[in-house]
């Protein structure tokens, strides 16, 4: 009797982390007019074999003017690859093309419209120091924040 009850509770705790690790695999994340996305940590399990980033622009300007992207690296990669990006201009979404420390990027979006970017969670590591921003020349300085990757 007492182990299988035992049993039946780590079959419950084994379905809620599988839930959670699932659930995170698909993140969303919000930038608006203000220059300012609504999250500072995004968390994601070492388990996804793929995360998604719906990157959501809640504001009314252009993308010219106060485009939104979303950009991941390496933390020691994120001021170099945000100044290159900068220089590669809104028809290469302000990524650095070609660039192996983009670990990945979305395009850039005005306000009202919505993009996402898939990519493999086999590049990443548990306990790496990974940013996301927003590389839009000036943006990153407040756009960013922390990408963790937990067992
Ligand atoms: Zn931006």
């Amino acid at each position: 009797m007492k182990n299988s009850s035992l049993l039946l509770t780590l079959i419950i705790l084994l379905s809620t982390s599988n839930f959670v690790a699932a659930d995170s695999c698909n993140q969303v994340i919000e930038g608006n007019d203000m220059l300012q996305f609504n999250l500072k940590e995004m968390v994601v399990s070492s388990s996804c074999s793929e995360i998604t980033v719906t990157l959501k622009h809640t504001g009314a300007m252009p993308a010219n003017v106060m485009g939104h992207n979303w950009v991941l690296t390496n933390t020691a990669d994120f001021m170099p690859v945000a100044t290159a990006g900068g220089g590669a201009g809104l028809g290469n979404n302000y990524v650095p093309v070609n660039d192996a420390r983009v670990i990945a990027a979305s395009a850039v979006i005005g306000g009202g419209a919505e993009t996402s970017v898939t990519f493999s969670g086999a590049l990443l590591s548990v306990g790496g120091d990974y940013t996301f921003f927003c590389s839009f020349p000036g943006h990153y300085m407040i756009m960013k924040g922390s990408f963790v990757v937990r067992d």
